[in-house]
């Protein structure tokens, strides 16, 4: 948390509300979210407009005419704005709630747009950064993090989560699809439940998957975002989740509860060093060989 889909909602909410706007000021109440030392402030910022956002799997970026701000929010960080002109978004990690009055104890930066919204940059745990660079470097800059396709967008086909995989072949599935190399965007959360969604045990080593297998996986990545997406992701509290849309999230945050499919109580299990649910029934435990221990009885997908 935040992944792809709490990052799109950001990207959203500011495309659609403060895309255009003037900057007319800004605080950085903690100066260490800078990341590096490229010369460049935010003082770069005031007095020009905003003139793009964009998304590539968890990073968000925001470009000014002098600078851009690429965002990473990590594990705990929260975009808000606020403003009478503007209805307003929230997105990210959802603590502290996210009708809590801003500044936050935990507000690491604020950016004021014409002529009175303010976007929030919350993070709990403070581990979210900004980079600033040049917007032309901007395109070098996110080469460099050597990215895979993005999960939402045109580059990611069965094709190339097929590439992706071939050069993690001995790890397990849940480990590669958390490499942001192999495809980018999915954690924790949306990686489970893919992997559920596909009937696909977590610690499959990715050499024994089926060509079958990855298509029904890469179904399963689309399937999933198109639910998270429009509802600007998972709802987890504490670690249990919270069902918004239908059962969804349908195993992530839900140990000992009824999978929504076959009704055996969801597992939680840390693998690639990663706390992971899973269907022991519907997602078959592999075998020395690396293959499933029985093909599970075709069991649907329930309607969401
Ligand atoms: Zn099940």
């Amino acid at each position: 948390m935040p992944e792809l889909p709490e990052v799109e909602a950001a990207r959203r909410g500011i495309a659609e509300q403060l895309l255009g706007r003037v900057c007319t000021g800004y605080e950085l109440y903690r100066p260490r979210l800078i990341a590096a030392s490229t010369g460049l402030t935010l003082d770069a910022i005031v007095g020009d407009p905003l003139e793009d956002v964009g998304r590539w799997g968890k990073y968000l970026w925001l470009v000014f005419p002098e600078v851009a701000l690429l965002v990473h929010l990590k594990l705990t960080g929260q975009l808000v704005a606020r403003g009478s002109s503007i209805p307003g978004f929230a997105a990210g990690h959802p603590v502290p709630p996210y009708d809590a009055p801003l500044p936050h104890k935990s507000t690491a930066l604020r950016l004021d747009f014409a002529p009175d919204a303010r976007l929030y940059l919350t993070d709990v745990r403070h581990f979210a950064r900004v980079q600033l660079v040049l917007p032309n470097e901007l395109p070098e800059t996110l080469a460099a993090l050597r990215l895979g396709p993005d999960a939402l967008g045109p580059e990611f086909t069965l094709d190339a989560l097929r590439r992706g995989l071939a050069r993690r072949r001995g790890t397990s599935i849940k480990a590669a699809l958390l490499d942001q190399t192999v495809v980018a965007g999915l954690g924790n959360i949306y990686v489970d439940e893919s992997l559920w969604f596909a009937q696909l045990h977590p610690q499959r080593p990715v050499g024994s998957l089926k060509d079958g297998e990855v298509a029904r996986l890469y179904e399963a990545i689309r399937a999933i975002l198109a639910i998270a997406v429009p509802i600007g992701g998972a709802k987890i509290l504490n670690g249990r989740a919270v069902p918004t849309v239908g059962e969804f999230p349908y195993v992530h945050g839900r140990a000992g509860q009824p999978c929504p499919r076959c009704g055996a109580a969801i597992v939680k299990r840390t693998i690639a060093g990663r706390g992971t649910y899973f269907c022991p029934r519907c997602q078959p435990e592999p075998t020395a060989t690396g293959a499933p221990v029985a093909e599970q009885a075709s069991a649907s997908v329930p309607a969401s």
